[in-house]
């Protein structure tokens, strides 16, 4: 029989296990702190347990972790790009980038996706699982350990489609931001969509606190069916309806995500679409020139193209951002390590 993955477990999953033992309820709350604290990574560092309870411990649970395999650091701005191995040997990416506000980290949420989005690199072999709870917030951990650092906000953009994974990524927002734990603020964390509707409804109920940001790429059906086939589920009309009921229900602003890809998405009369359909809502725009990867052909806008959709948007009354572009020499985008791991030649 498989053992428990007990950093997946909530504190009071933990307290009803460690009574179950016939352990006193302290130990519970010494043995989250060792997880979600300290980051132990194995039951010999918990040196305020008995030997004997640490052997029963690893005999009853597992402890799942984030082993690094490959590093790359950014010359230019110090971004971190990590290729993790899991304990069943897959990989998985995840970047931690510097900001004047502290350190982000960016998160996979599971190995590979199948949402096959035409531009990116992480959905090309499809999703092989998703990640536990356990393993989004390892990434973390590990990176927080390898450089010394408190992380103060996270942005679940790496790969895989967060609500494709649903449970598990919501257990994972309990984990991070509880107190006995890493203790995390929920508005310091967003959640990246590429649009699952159902989904995002049933995250309205939830009254969240953290940032929904949806992967819009195109202002039409005829251009974002083209780009991420997702949109043949749900079209653009009933995912800008439920993101209105969103931003209206929850008080939140949404952060759409459009990448810009020359000749595809970024012509003047793009930017009139989006605009109209934006139109009054609860949001802001955030322009991210297209990252290239070999394993398809789309061209990045240029900076002008960039900066004058940027421009006409403005115009129309919607903010905009343009993502400053981070690790631009290690190829921070996600997908690419872990797709030519062995192949290093090639990076
Ligand atoms: N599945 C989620 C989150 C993962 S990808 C989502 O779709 O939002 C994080 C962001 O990177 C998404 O906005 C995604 O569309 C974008 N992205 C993927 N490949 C890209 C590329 N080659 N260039 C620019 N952005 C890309």
């Amino acid at each position: 029989m498989q053992n428990t993955d007990i950093k997946s477990m909530t504190l009071s999953e933990l307290n009803d296990a460690i009574k179950e033992l016939g352990l006193p309820k302290f130990r519970a709350g010494q043995i989250y702190s060792w997880l979600h604290k300290q980051f132990a990574e194995d039951f010999s560092e918990m040196t305020n347990l008995s030997k004997d309870l640490r052997t029963k411990l690893s005999e009853q649970f597992e402890i799942k972790n984030c082993t690094i395999e490959r590093k790359l650091v950014s010359s230019l701005d110090g971004t971190i790009k990590y290729l993790f191995k899991l304990n069943d040997g897959e990989f998985v990416e995840s970047v931690l980038m510097k900001y004047k506000y502290g350190y982000s980290v960016c998160i996979s949420t599971q190995v590979g996706c199948n949402m096959k989005c035409s531009f990116c690199a992480s959905t090309i072999d499809g999703c092989v699982r998703n990640l536990t709870p356990s393993e989004m917030l390892s990434q973390i951990y590990a990176i927080s350990k390898d450089n010394d650092i408190r992380v103060s906000h996270i942005v679940l953009m790496g790969m895989g489609e967060p609500l494709d994974n649903y449970d598990n990524v919501m257990k994972f927002m309990n984990l991070i931001t509880n107190e006995d734990g890493q203790n995390i603020s929920a508005r310091h964390i967003s959640i990246s969509t590429c649009g699952i509707v159902p989904k995002i409804k049933e995250l309205i109920k939830l009254h969240p606190q953290f940032t929904l940001s949806v992967s819009l790429h195109a202002p039409n059906d005829e251009i974002r069916s083209r780009i991420m086939p997702v949109n043949k589920a749900w079209n653009t009309d009933e995912l800008l309806a439920v993101c209105r009921e969103y931003t209206e229900t929850t008080s939140r602003r949404i952060s759409f995500e459009y990448a810009m890809m020359s000749g595809i998405n970024d012509t003047d009369e793009c930017a009139r679409e989006l605009a109209s359909k934006l139109k009054g809502m609860l949001c802001h725009v955030n322009l991210i020139p297209a990252n290239e990867v070999r394993e398809n052909d789309y061209k990045r806008s240029s900076s002008e193209v960039v900066e004058a959709f940027a421009k006409k948007l403005e115009s129309y009354g919607l903010t905009v951002t343009v993502r400053r572009s981070l690790g631009g020499d290690i190829n921070a985008s996600c997908g690419q390590l872990r797709r030519n791991r062995g192949k290093e030649e090639r990076l």
